[in-house]
């Protein structure tokens, strides 16, 4: 298993290997718990951090870091287009990828079903720096997000009407980000 000083490390190595030194020096921190579900790591991009989940197998984390440098290469842009295109090039240079990582394609999603579990990460990857503004978002505000940046039907009220647990879903999101902070609080 990786630590946090061996992640940052891997960090210079790859900034220099595959982002010609681009990227800014961020710090990695491995972690106990992530608050997002399913996830293995996330990018703070105001905080110049990355957190690694505790315990994963070494590709994993590897991979993981790999992903969060591609988020930190394009801020706030959550899983859209810059952020697919940025992590079929890392494969194409040969970065060592694991799937799902490995297997990012530009026609992600099939234009047919949004998944509540597609929105809450998608949310959650958009505002994961910034969880003040989260906490403001409105649900079209959440939609137009979402749509922007993954795709969706093009009207509010056309998304509601297809996926009308939305609201539901932004408001389970603000509630763990608002547990994560007073968490972050208290330490
Ligand atoms: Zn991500």
């Amino acid at each position: 298993v990786l630590n946090g000083k061996q992640l940052g490390a891997l960090f210079k190595q790859f900034n220099q290997q595959y982002f010609g030194g681009k990227l800014p020096a961020y710090r990695i921190h491995v972690v106990r718990r992530i608050t997002r579900v399913g996830e293995s790591g996330r990018c703070l991009e105001r905080r110049m951090l990355i957190e690694i989940q505790h315990g994963l197998p070494d590709e994993d984390a590897i991979s993981t870091l790999l992903h969060e440098m591609a988020h930190a290469a394009h801020p706030k842009g959550g899983h859209s287009m810059p952020w697919k295109k940025e992590m079929i090039r890392l494969r194409e240079a040969g970065a060592p990828l694991v799937p799902p990582d490995a297997r990012v394609r530009l026609d992600d999603w099939d234009g047919n079903r949004v998944t509540r579990r597609m929105f809450r990460t998608e949310l959650e990857d958009a505002f994961c720096g910034s969880p003040d503004d989260l906490l403001k978002l409105t649900l079209s505000q959440a939609i137009r997000c979402f749509v922007g940046n993954v795709g969706g039907p093009s009207t509010i009220s056309a998304f509601l009407k297809k996926y009308p647990w939305a609201g539901a879903v932004l408001k389970e999101t603000k509630k763990e980000f608002r547990e994560y902070q007073k968490q972050q609080a208290a330490h």
